[in-house]
């Protein structure tokens, strides 16, 4: 039985392609190849870390993947769009709608309350006042920050920031949670409850990318990807199936 399930899995939609990515900076003799022929599929439910030292094309393939830069060749689709044929406001939306994103620094609106920042992806979806409330609690609550959402960033801790941060992403059931260092600035008791989460929602079935050069982190995923000078050198799913 899992064998046919495996197999109808090959075939399912990926919710993120990469078909041969270069990223290029600058041009002639002050060109620096970022990412040389990336290809990457992602499926529903993934819970996938991308792994590499500092200046391996970690963050160059992050801003690719959240739709915040254009690739110099090579097919990107998310969610079946190809983000290169988006004009910047489809790609505007795409972004909002498809992707969750978590940033190292936590990114919140300082004199918002907890609440209010969740509910911005909504305010910008055009979600009315009061659903955009409503969904903005649940998503607080599934983070466990149900009784703190009238909370301003700086009366919660690191770890409580980057949870809003979360439920942020979360709010607007996005096709892609992407994660960059996640826990990058939290100290070790906040980092295991932030992976928690992370763990949690991936058995929840969502599809999470979390970009980290942390090997504790990298270990709490199911697929590691491995980026060493702008390749991929290493992705444990190919094991598995070489296996
Ligand atoms: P990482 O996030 O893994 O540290 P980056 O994606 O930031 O790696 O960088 C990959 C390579 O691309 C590095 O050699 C870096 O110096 C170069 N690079 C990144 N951004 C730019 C840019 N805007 N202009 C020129 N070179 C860049």
């Amino acid at each position: 039985m899992s064998d046919i399930l495996d197999a109808a899995d090959q075939f399912a939609q990926p919710v993120l392609e990469l078909i041969d990515i270069n990223q290029v900076y600058g041009v002639g003799d002050a060109a620096v190849h970022a990412l040389r022929g990336i290809n990457l599929s992602v499926y529903s439910g993934d819970y996938v870390s991308i792994m590499g030292p500092s200046g391996s094309g970690k963050s160059t393939l992050m801003n690719l993947l959240g739709c915040l830069d254009i690739a110099s060749s090579g097919t990107y689709r998310l969610a079946g769009h190809d983000v290169a044929e988006l004009t910047e406001n489809e790609l505007a939306r795409v972004r909002n709608k498809e992707i969750g994103f978590v940033f190292q620094s936590f990114n919140l609106v300082p004199r918002l309350t907890a609440l209010s920042n969740v509910e911005l992806p909504l305010v910008y979806a055009g979600v009315r006042r009061a659903e955009r409330r409503q969904r903005a609690l649940e998503a607080l609550e599934q983070v466990g920050l149900g009784h703190r959402a009238n909370h301003q960033p700086q009366e919660l801790s690191g770890g409580q920031q980057q949870r809003v941060a979360i439920a942020r992403a979360l709010v607007t059931s996005p096709t892609l949670v992407l994660a960059d260092e996640p826990t990058g600035n939290l100290d070790s008791s906040s980092t295991d409850e932030i992976l928690a989460i992370f763990d949690h929602l991936a058995n929840q079935g969502r599809t999470i990318v979390i970009i980290t050069h942390e090997e504790h982190v990298a270990d709490r995923t199911h697929r590691v990807l491995a980026i060493s000078d702008g390749l991929i050198v290493r992705d444990t799913a190919e094991l598995a199936v070489a296996r």
